[in-house]
């Protein structure tokens, strides 16, 4: 069998040859219009970004890509999923709302706005997989019921993941909440008492009410209530809480593999993923904030393997400089990722190979 290709543009551009056209171009060349079929429902599936986040991947770009599957004869819709933490998108009118301050619309997409697990996360489906870490997942049902899945991920660092990019953004995203919370389960973050300031921003960003706290005193994770979404870990701008990630993240990064390869199985041959590397922050975009980018951009890349994709941008992207100012503290590490999270990601593509997701070796073809 011969390796997936990845096609790659850089962010080079003139006039009359701008990044939305790159981005277009690229899509041509994936040949992937010819799995469109007429009617076909398409789902654009991307992240609208957290309320005060701005680094979240622009709506111009996801615009290209619904023009190109109507083109094709598609229906498309644009979605993403519920979040299990507190914040502006916890249910599906907090999301639309956050997805048009954002500045995503029909007016702007061209297509519906479809929330994938419906007004509280409870619209999703069982699919069945033998994989090592689950036996079924529960995907967001428009997200299970659309006939094609294009994605879109902003290819960032993430705390919990090392990077966070098309698996990432399928594997999760394409989760209902309860989904969310079975991946995240294995984390186990801890609070560093001589660290802890006891300002309680942890405590109002808790989705689990999993934090005991007394103003004065430092904050206390209940250990049998907390489940695991790692968001504390972010919020605590005292770097008072750290996760138990020896034991733990390889579970997690294992799990979200087998989860993307549930939300594929009824996808084959229908679809397609792209990872946009530019303004890489050291967080995901789940957050309302963004710390400046760590590393030089890259370019866009597409192909119909998630991992090949993914391995390709982790690839380029710790290749990249790395940005002085920035999170990242030694400017030439080999692996920026690890050395801004901590975190060994190789499990979400090692794990992913192993269960037939896709493959780690890979074509690049330059697209100019
Ligand atoms: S204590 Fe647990 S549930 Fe609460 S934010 Fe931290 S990881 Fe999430
Ligand atoms: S956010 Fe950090 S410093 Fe503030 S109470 Fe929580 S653990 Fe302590």
């Amino acid at each position: 069998m011969s390796d997936p290709i990845v096609y790659f543009t850089d962010l080079r551009s003139k006039v009359g040859y701008n990044l939305l056209d790159k981005t277009r171009k690229l899509f041509e060349k994936s040949g992937f219009a010819d799995h469109i079929d007429e009617g076909d429902k398409v789902a654009v599936k991307l992240h609208f970004g957290e309320a005060g986040n701005t680094a979240f991947l622009p709506p111009m770009y996801a615009r290209v890509i619904v023009d190109e599957v109507k083109k094709a004869g598609g229906k498309p819709f644009v979605t993403d999923t519920n979040t299990l933490y507190k914040g502006s998108r916890g249910n599906a009118i907090d999301h639309l709302e956050t997805a048009m301050a954002n500045g995503f619309s029909y007016a702007t997409l061209g297509a519906p706005l479809v929330i994938g697990d419906g007004l509280i996360g409870l619209d999703y489906i069982t699919e069945r997989i033998n994989g090592k870490r689950f036996k079924e997942v529960k995907i967001a049902s428009a997200v299970y019921h659309a006939d094609v899945i294009i994605t879109l991920a902003h290819f960032t660092a993430h705390e919990l993941f090392g990077f966070g990019g098309v698996i990432k953004s399928i594997g999760m995203g394409g989760a209902a909440p309860s989904g969310k919370q079975e991946l995240h389960s294995d984390v186990l973050p801890v609070v560093d008492s001589e660290k802890c300031t006891s300002c309680g921003r942890c405590v109002r960003w808790c989705p689990a009410d999993s934090i005991n706290w007394k103003e004065g005193e430092p904050a206390q994770i209940i250990e049998t209530v907390c489940i695991g979404c790692g968001e504390c870990t972010v919020v605590c701008t005292d770097g008072a809480i750290e996760v138990n990630w020896k034991t733990d993240i390889p579970a997690l990064l294992e799990k979200t593999s087998e989860y993307t390869y549930g939300v594929l199985k009824n996808k084959a041959g229908k679809h397609l993923s792209f990872n946009f590397l530019f303004n890489i922050s050291p967080d995901c975009d789940c957050y309302d904030f963004n710390d400046p980018p760590f590393v030089a951009d890259v370019g866009i890349m597409v192909s119909t393997d998630p991992v090949a994709v993914d391995q390709a941008a982790i690839d380029m992207a710790n290749r990249a400089q790395g940005l002085a100012g920035s999170k990242l503290a030694e400017l030439d590490a080999k692996d920026k990722f690890r050395s801004v999270t901590g975190i060994d990601w190789e499990p979400l593509l090692s794990h992913g190979e192993k269960i037939g997701l896709g493959r780690r070796e890979y074509v690049l073809e330059e697209v100019e």
